[in-house]
């Protein structure tokens, strides 16, 4: 699907160029110029990168569309003006475009890529700390205006560091990105599924009750379960939540509660462990 969907951006990047390239052709014997079009290729290219960017081969793509951009202006250019433009102005306008466009096209992906890390998480795209306490606040407001209850769950992967010294710093990456994907497929399109840091998460659930809360722990941590229990991963998850209603409780403080109760699930699973249980 990412293929497939990377191959017909691609496309259409080309498409905008060509189509900038065609009309500008024709109106160069006017006093019409729509050079500064050639940027919009440009621009889109490098939010395609910064988007993909944690591939190494997406990174690539304003370079490419970079150099593709300043060697088509310029041929267009020498088409126009054919026998009249020299070769040296060719090569030289080329270089010159390729190498602006390239750099326009890398800084632009770069300052998007930080701006769209600043508040997800790297490794697993979820969302950081940072949005998630904006997202909560915002919640909480929604919530004294509507009465509705939300709900937060605080979860700690156990024996975490024991699955990284046993089978690899990599598998206990793909244990996290696993428990992001069982966060995202068992909450809802408005909860807000965070990663804390570490092996820490958080879901924040407008309009939860504690019962639902509830139920969609348990389900949670059947999921977990099943897929550690699969991939023959020693640990397991403990989770801890809190329901709340408009603004009566700080972030801090029901972030504290949360943590609380998931430290005493994390407490008892220890004691069971010691006992052989
Ligand atoms: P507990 O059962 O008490 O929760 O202990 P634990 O072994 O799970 O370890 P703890 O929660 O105290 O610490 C989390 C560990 O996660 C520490 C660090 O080595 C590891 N860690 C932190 N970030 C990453 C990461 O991005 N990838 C991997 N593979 N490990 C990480
Ligand atoms: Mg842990």
């Amino acid at each position: 699907m990412r293929i497939v969907n990377n191959f017909w951006n691609f496309i259409f990047i080309v498409a905008e160029v060509l189509l900038v390239a065609f009309v500008a052709y024709h109106l160069s014997a006017t006093y019409y110029s729509i050079d500064v079009f050639y940027c919009v290729p440009i621009l889109h290219a490098a939010r395609l990168s910064s988007i993909r960017a944690l591939r190494r081969s997406d990174t690539q793509v304003p370079t490419i569309i970079g150099i593709f951009v300043g060697t088509i202006w310029t041929a267009g250019e020498f088409m126009a003006a054919y026998p009249d433009y020299p070769w040296s102005a060719l090569i030289l306008n080329s270089f010159a475009r390729s190498v602006t466009f390239t750099v326009i096209g890398r800084v632009m992906a770069k300052v998007w890529r930080e701006r769209e890390f600043s508040r997800k998480d790297a490794l697993t795209e979820l969302a950081n700390r940072l949005e998630f306490t904006d997202r909560f606040a915002i919640e909480q407001s929604r919530s004294e205006r509507s009465g509705k209850p939300y709900s937060v769950l605080f979860m700690d992967i156990d024996q975490f560091k024991l699955l990284n010294d046993e089978q690899g710093h990599h598998v206990g990456d793909d244990a996290l990105k696993a428990l992001s994907a069982i966060l995202i497929k068992n909450s809802r399109k408005g909860d807000v599924a965070a990663r804390f840091g570490g092996d820490e998460f958080a879901l924040l659930c407008p309009e939860t009750d504690d019962h639902s809360c509830e139920m969609l722990a348990n389900r949670i941590l059947e999921a977990a379960k099943s897929e550690f229990i699969s991939k023959s991963w020693p640990i397991a998850l403990s989770v801890g939540w809190v329901t709340g209603a408009g603004l009566n409780r700080s972030i801090e403080e029901l972030l504290r509660v949360a943590d609380g109760k998931m430290y005493s699930m994390k407490k008892e699973a220890r004691i069971q462990l010691s006992m052989g249980w």
